[in-house]
């Protein structure tokens, strides 16, 4: 018998990834499966993108690298954090790391141990649990209601500090929900964490994708006292459509990068070279390839929505970022996974239980998907939750 450590008996399998392969395994036999369980974008990476990787693998760009990353990238990273995110960050405050999943991994290696509690609002990314739990540390799960288009108020999370509080965790725009934090929302938080003198972590892989008049505000940007207490992840996967490239990124005070660089010295090193310059073309060149994802994503979520509410008793929030759908589904009386187990074994359509989000009452559609599947998909659904209700 081969006994595991400690540690990985308190962590769960990714059910997202246990139904995406359910719904290969059924495709693979010739189902012709409707999947909205996706959490990337549909589309190729754009041209250019490719090229420059191509470009720096004949020029012999194959070899290790600083573990902390390429300095071009990190130069570029800065400039863009300064003029879209207004935060004035340096290449030292940044590190490159093996997606935006490996940052937020990272990030808690260095800061979270025995004792600490995370104040982590549900629905919430599956990971973040999962890494504080790695890590050592307790999550502190704070319920969210739709009413209030599931997003943590201040009063909650100023409810949720103890002693003991280190670190916050947000999410906006969010996966699963769709919910952007306005900056009226983003700036009375940050006084909360000003105020109980406690860090941020601030997940903002979706900050291109954002519908109508939505803004995103970095809340590291609102003040000198919060920029100090922030900690800002990103990554390339959503944005540019380069989930595959594993290339992400923390800015964050030295003291943190630092720390980072040790652990990523010992553990992965360097962000695959080529894939770096790849990164490099994303940021330094015309951004209209992300407009153009964005206006496929901004016409597929009117369709969805729309057909979604229109269903008696099931309802949605209207997402105002990201590319999924987060549905009530409670009225058909189903657990979220019992929910989409039938779903797909009676429809051959695959959607997420919320259970993997910290909320049983809905379930996840992502409209990173074709509008054929769309329509098919939608037409199934209702049918399902009719002979449900
Ligand atoms: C996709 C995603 C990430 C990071 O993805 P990577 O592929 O690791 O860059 C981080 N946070 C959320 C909420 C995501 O959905």
């Amino acid at each position: 018998m081969i006994k595991l450590a400690q540690r990985i008996a308190q962590v769960n399998p990714s059910i997202t990834l246990t139904i995406t392969a359910q719904a290969k395994a059924m495709k693979a036999q010739g189902l012709d499966v409707c999947s909205f369980s996706a959490g990337e974008p549909d589309f190729d990476t754009p041209e250019h993108i490719k090229e420059a990787a191509k470009k720096a693998l004949d020029e012999g760009k194959t070899k290790y690298g600083a573990a902390v990353g390429e300095l071009p990238l990190r130069e570029a990273i800065a400039h863009k954090l300064q003029t879209d995110n207004n935060l004035n960050y340096q290449p030292e405050n940044i590190i490159v790391t093996n997606g935006g999943k490996h940052s937020l991994y990272n990030l808690m290696m260095v800061l979270i141990e025995a004792g600490d509690e995370v104040i982590i609002p549900a629905p919430y990314w599956l990971s973040y649990p999962e890494m504080v739990t790695l890590a050592g540390g307790t999550s502190v799960i704070v319920p969210t209601t739709a009413e209030n288009q599931y997003k943590i108020t201040p009063d909650q999370l100023k409810a949720a500090i103890t002693s003991k509080t280190k670190l916050f965790v947000l999410n906006s725009p969010s996966n699963p929900t769709g919910a952007v934090y306005s900056p009226q929302e983003i700036k009375a938080l940050a006084q909360i964490i000003i105020d109980h003198d406690i860090l941020v972590v601030s997940d903002e892989i979706y900050e291109k994708i954002l519908y109508d008049d939505t803004t995103h505000l970095s809340i590291g940007s609102v003040n000198e006292e919060i920029f100090k207490r922030t900690i800002t992840s990103n990554g390339f996967a959503k944005a540019y459509s380069m989930t595959g490239w594993r290339v992400g990124y923390v800015a964050a005070p030295t003291e943190i990068i630092k720390a980072m660089v040790k652990v990523q010295g010992h553990s992965t090193s360097n962000v695959c070279t080529f894939a770096q310059y790849g990164a490099i073309a994303a940021l330094t060149s015309s951004q209209d390839c992300v407009k153009t994802m964005l206006d496929a994503f901004s016409q597929r979520r009117k369709i969805i929505y729309e057909a979604i509410n229109s269903i008696p008793s099931i309802s949605a929030p209207m997402p105002q970022g990201a590319f999924y759908l987060f549905v009530d589904i409670s009225a058909t009386g189903l657990t979220s996974l019992d929910f989409c187990t039938k779903f797909l074994q009676e429809e051959n359509v695959a959607t997420i239980p919320g259970i993997a989000f910290g909320e049983d009452r809905c379930i996840r559609f992502s409209y990173a998907t074709d509008m054929a599947s769309i329509n098919k998909g939608l037409e199934k659904f209702s049918q399902f939750v009719q002979k449900l209700t």
